[in-house]
């Protein structure tokens, strides 16, 4: 008998299983922060992309019941139906003047990052159009250029002469350039100011996905803050639940851009808006990002304690500058064990595999928090330096 649709799934999944490519979750029995509670048991988390400690702050979370005694628990429909409140309107505001991308920008906020690369490349992109993509950009970027139907070019990582050899050759109506500002599996930063200079010699737009960098860099407003940069050309996007430790993403742009956005972007249009608590809760987390320096400060020391303490493990730790440090480790199955090893240990270091990193670039993701201690660190590079002494050949 032929196999049933049911079958031939299971037997995928029993393939993804055999390649070490199976994936599951852990319960989180704890609010969020560097120490959680799974299976009954503390952990020490390097795990989330809660940079600045914000996800767990009791500010963050009166402030969200604070938005719910006000605005509700929900939007209650899209945007342009009904769905938009004074608290959307006053964010869009505050992150639009504290991002500043170019003069007078306008911002437009998101339920998610991913939806708001979809709105992006589908929205400005369509088929005689193409989009110029780094290899390494998150999958979101890729997506939305599949939702464009736009001509599609990936150019080797952060490699500028591919791109430009790639524009000149072009004959595609419009241009995008679509980068992540820090690599999210990798934690370098793209050349931000020679992709700004390309894009204005081809006359194309630059999207710069700033996950990773919004809160951070350039004194919490991000990567366009810390090269100095601001253009019409710029089509910023930042998230606001890695450092800034609610939920939701922006893009913030020209006027014309963003209003392109809310008048044509089917993943802005056709989704109920955020709710309007969390808008809220997010004014107060901009209000810390803007005030809060020493947070960034201490991250900076984790940041340098843990690479001076892994330049003596067996694992190639290529250089970042930012909470995201990776840990290579090659093949996926290796990957595992180390991240089980470390579990064993009670700490908590997720394994990245194929297809998020390139075949044999497995690695660990150690993402840090200002919200570690130096004894924290420390532990991890003790507990790094016994799994590398005990467990390998
Ligand atoms: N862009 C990058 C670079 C990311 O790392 C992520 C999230 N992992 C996203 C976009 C998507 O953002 P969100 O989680 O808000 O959907």
């Amino acid at each position: 008998m032929a196999p049933t649709l049911i079958d031939e799934l299971g037997s995928a999944l029993a393939e993804r299983r055999a390649s070490g490519l199976f994936r599951a979750r852990r319960t989180l029995e704890s609010a969020a922060g560097p120490r959680v509670r799974v299976d009954g048991r503390e952990l020490l988390s390097f795990a989330s992309n809660d940079y600045l400690g914000l996800a767990g702050d009791p500010r963050l979370a009166a402030a969200l019941s604070e938005g719910a005694a006000r605005w509700g628990a929900g939007a209650g429909a899209s945007h342009l139906i009904c769905g938009h409140f004074a608290a959307h309107a006053h964010l869009e505001r505050e992150l639009a003047a504290f991002v500043r991308p170019c003069d007078n920008p306008r911002a437009l906020t998101f339920s998610t990052g991913y939806l708001a690369n979809l709105a992006i490349l589908s929205a400005l992109a369509g088929r005689d159009d193409a989009i110029f993509a780094d290899r390494r950009n998150h999958a979101c970027l890729n997506d939305g250029a599949l939702l464009a139907r736009a001509g599609f070019v990936r150019y080797r990582g952060n490699d500028i002469a591919a791109l430009e050899a790639r524009l000149a050759t072009s004959r595609a109506r419009r241009k995008l350039i679509a980068t992540d500002a820090v690599f999210s599996m990798d934690g370098d930063l793209a050349p931000l100011p020679r992709l700004l200079e390309l894009a204005l010699a081809f006359d194309a737009l630059l999207v710069v996905d700033d996950a990773h960098g919004f809160g951070l860099l350039g004194e919490g407003r991000g990567s366009l803050a810390h090269f100095g940069l601001a253009s019409d050309r710029i089509v910023y996007m930042g998230t606001l639940g890695k450092a800034a430790g609610v939920a939701g993403a922006f893009v913030a742009a020209h006027p014309i851009v963003v209003e392109t956005l809310l008048q044509t972007a089917r993943p802005y249009i056709y989704t109920t808006a955020a709710p309007p608590a969390l808008a809220h809760a997010l004014a107060a987390s901009l209000a810390i990002i803007r005030d809060d320096a020493a947070r960034r400060s201490r991250l900076t020391a984790l940041i340098e304690r843990f690479r001076a303490g892994a330049q003596s493990l067996p694992w190639k730790l290529p250089l970042s500058p930012t909470p995201i440090q990776p840990l290579i480790v090659g093949e996926s199955a290796a990957a595992v064990e180390l991240s089980e090893a470390l579990f064993a240990r009670g700490i908590w270091v997720p394994a990245i595999r194929p297809p998020t990193v390139p075949k044999g670039a497995a690695r660990l993701r150690v993402s840090l928090s200002a919200a570690h201690t130096d004894a924290d660190v420390d532990w991890l590079l003790a507990a790094l330096a016994d799994v590398a002494a005990k467990e390998l050949r």
